[in-house]
């Protein structure tokens, strides 16, 4: 593993990449761009790595995963500012972001000895039972919303399902990943068990197409996620995609309208909406459309917007030029489209500062085609569109490519369920903000995409399935052509 300096030792002549702050444009370091012969060395290393790794009693995996756990909880405070130097997090997001990683490496140690196969039926005298092998060297890749617990959640369980981990960083926020490869050492792993190899797209690429990566995670946007996919199936690696959203926060008449619009304006609000599963298609009852788009505004004002670093800061800038020009389009192009009811832009007490902010943006009378409807922003922005009946609801909120997660809100749980039955997508929250827990599965139907992240379901993207069939009878095994015997 490489330290920080290692690595900017290692970059001399080599080709390198820098990240920018959001708040000024400073240069917040520079990377390597690992090549092909970074990406197979870190293969190679994991690979050699793998065969003991595999073989550890799991208790004894699950105790290097402990000591990690303990290790993280002690610098979680310096991972959290790394991630907001980078992408401009605010703080207190990136510290209740931090605090939780601990604790899910410790439900990934406790997952180890619980990954079981299944004893099948079978014939008297013979056994037949399924047993889930890890794939081997598993490659990771992840963005740039949410970098430490992404690496934790991505790169841990794969680990506890006794692989070896090759994982990349995002391009625009490497630096807690390149930090905790250092903890990995400070809590006495193995080495080599986990190798970081940062680089842009073209890196990510290296390592999908590398023929000893076995398994990918990879969590992105959908378009990267169907290229992904199409390089992977050439040497028919087992994908796990955790892809884009858009969505639906469906509000009827009989709710507790306060909660459900400060959790909607919030959900918009944390991360500066850079949230996959963040609700941004509001879809509300006509009748209790102004109750909510009021209480929306009023939350909506005392949301403070500025330096990520202060910790009275609840939304900092967005995370690169590239995604603010992208989040700044959509609104302004939207006129025509909808009402601007608070936001559009730059909040005025921040006019003369180069911070990427954009304020609280929230988009009422948006009709299905709409492209702020359609299409992920990826920012603090919530369009509102109203309906009149159950079923109009629920034609409105599936009328999407994505299906990640949804939020209803209703008192009638009749109604409730019926919309949990019918609402397609990975993850469904009644009369509540956002709930995520290591021990929770999570994942997309649709253009989502496929396979699940978090709780035990998980283990099976991780692992292979091997079928073992033993006859232990005293009697020869039957032939299939009797007459033979
Ligand atoms: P992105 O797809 O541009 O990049 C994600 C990662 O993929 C980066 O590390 C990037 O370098 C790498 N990459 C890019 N091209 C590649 C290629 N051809 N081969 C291999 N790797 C490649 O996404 P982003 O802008 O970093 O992140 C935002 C997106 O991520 C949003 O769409 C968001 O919804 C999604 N996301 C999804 C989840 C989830 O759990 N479903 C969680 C967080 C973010």
């Amino acid at each position: 593993m490489m330290t920080v300096q290692e690595q900017e030792e290692a970059n001399g002549a080599h080709a390198t990449f820098q990240v920018l702050s959001p708040v000024d444009g400073s240069v917040v370091g520079e990377f390597r761009e690992s090549d092909a012969a970074d990406v197979d060395a870190a293969v190679q290393r994991a690979a050699a790595a793998f065969p003991q790794w595999r073989d550890l009693p799991v208790r004894e995996r699950a105790k290097h995963l402990w000591r990690l756990a303990d290790v993280i909880e002690r610098h979680h405070e310096e991972l959290a500012r790394l991630d907001t130097q980078c992408m401009g997090k605010a703080i207190r997001d990136s510290l209740v972001e931090a605090r939780r990683c601990a604790d899910d490496v410790r439900f990934w140690a406790g997952a180890t000895d619980k990954i079981f196969g299944k004893e099948l039926a079978d014939i008297k005298g013979r056994l037949t039972y399924t047993k889930h092998e890890p794939l081997g060297v598993y490659g990771v890749i992840i963005p740039w919303n949410a970098p430490t617990i992404s690496f934790v959640n991505r790169s841990v369980p794969a680990l506890a399902a006794g692989n070896t981990v090759v994982i990349k960083p995002s391009e625009l926020a490497p630096l807690s990943a390149l930090r905790l490869a250092e903890l990995f050492a400070e809590a006495e792993l193995p080495a080599g068990i986990l190798q970081v190899v940062t680089g842009s797209g073209g890196t990510g690429d290296l390592l999908v197409r590398h023929p000893d990566v076995r398994g990918i995670s990879f969590t992105g946007s959908v378009a990267t996620g169907e290229r992904i996919s199409l390089a992977a199936a050439a040497t028919f690696k087992k994908v796990t995609l955790e892809l884009g959203g858009k969505s639906p926060i469906v509000i009827f008449d009989d709710a507790d309208l306060n909660a459900a619009a400060d959790a909607a304006i919030l959900g918009v609000a944390f991360n500066a909406g850079q949230i996959c599963s963040a609700g941004t298609r509001l879809i509300v009852h006509e009748d209790a459309q102004d109750a909510v788009i009021e209480r929306m505004l009023a939350t909506s004002k005392k949301i403070r917007v500025g330096d990520p670093m202060d910790p009275a800061t609840h939304i900092g800038p967005i995370s690169c030029q590239r995604q603010y020009d992208k989040v700044q389009g959509f609104i302004d192009r939207s006129s025509g489209q909808g009402r601007i009811v608070t936001g559009g832009g730059r909040p005025a007490h921040l006019a003369d500062t180069p911070g990427l902010y954009i304020e609280p943006t929230i988009i009422a009378d948006v009709g299905v085609d709409a492209e702020v409807f359609r299409q992920e922003i990826f920012g603090p922005v919530i369009t509102v569109t109203t309906f009149r009946t159950e079923a109009e609801a629920l034609t409105i909120a599936n009328d999407t490519e994505f299906g990640l997660s949804s939020y209803v809100w209703t008192k009638d749980l009749g109604r409730m369920f019926r919309m949990i039955d019918g609402i397609d997508a990975g993850v469904v929250q009644g009369n509540t903000p956002q709930v995520m827990n290591a021990a929770f599965p999570f994942s997309g139907h649709k253009n989502s995409g496929f396979g699940t992240a978090y709780g035990v379901d998980a283990i099976e993207g991780l692992t292979q399935i091997k079928r073992v069939t033993l006859n232990f009878s005293d009697e020869p095994a039957q032939l299939p052509w009797a007459d033979l015997e």
